[in-house]
């Protein structure tokens, strides 16, 4: 089993507003929008799992403060 961590991002699906800013800047492009609706009646954006550099690109991007999260072990 790897211990190996790698960087992440993540969204939270109530507070993003599906403006796909952060798919713009992705160098990645590792972000996608969700088929599904949140409670705003917004398709969220979502990490696809894997790929994330953690340059925080889509943090900086995002209008929606609190929406993305990057985490860089
Ligand atoms: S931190 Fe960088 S590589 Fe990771 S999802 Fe955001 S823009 Fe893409
Ligand atoms: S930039 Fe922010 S509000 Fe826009 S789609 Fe991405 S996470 Fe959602």
């Amino acid at each position: 089993m790897t211990t190996e961590l790698k960087p992440y991002m993540d969204v939270d699906s109530e507070l993003c507003k599906g403006c796909q800013l952060c798919l713009d800047v992705c160098p990645k492009s590792v972000i996608a929008i969700s088929d599904k609706l949140n409670s705003s009646s917004y398709h969220p954006a979502y990490y696809i799992g894997d790929g994330c550099t953690g340059c925080g690109l889509c943090f900086y991007a995002c209008p929606e403060p609190g929406a993305i999260r990057v985490v860089k072990p």
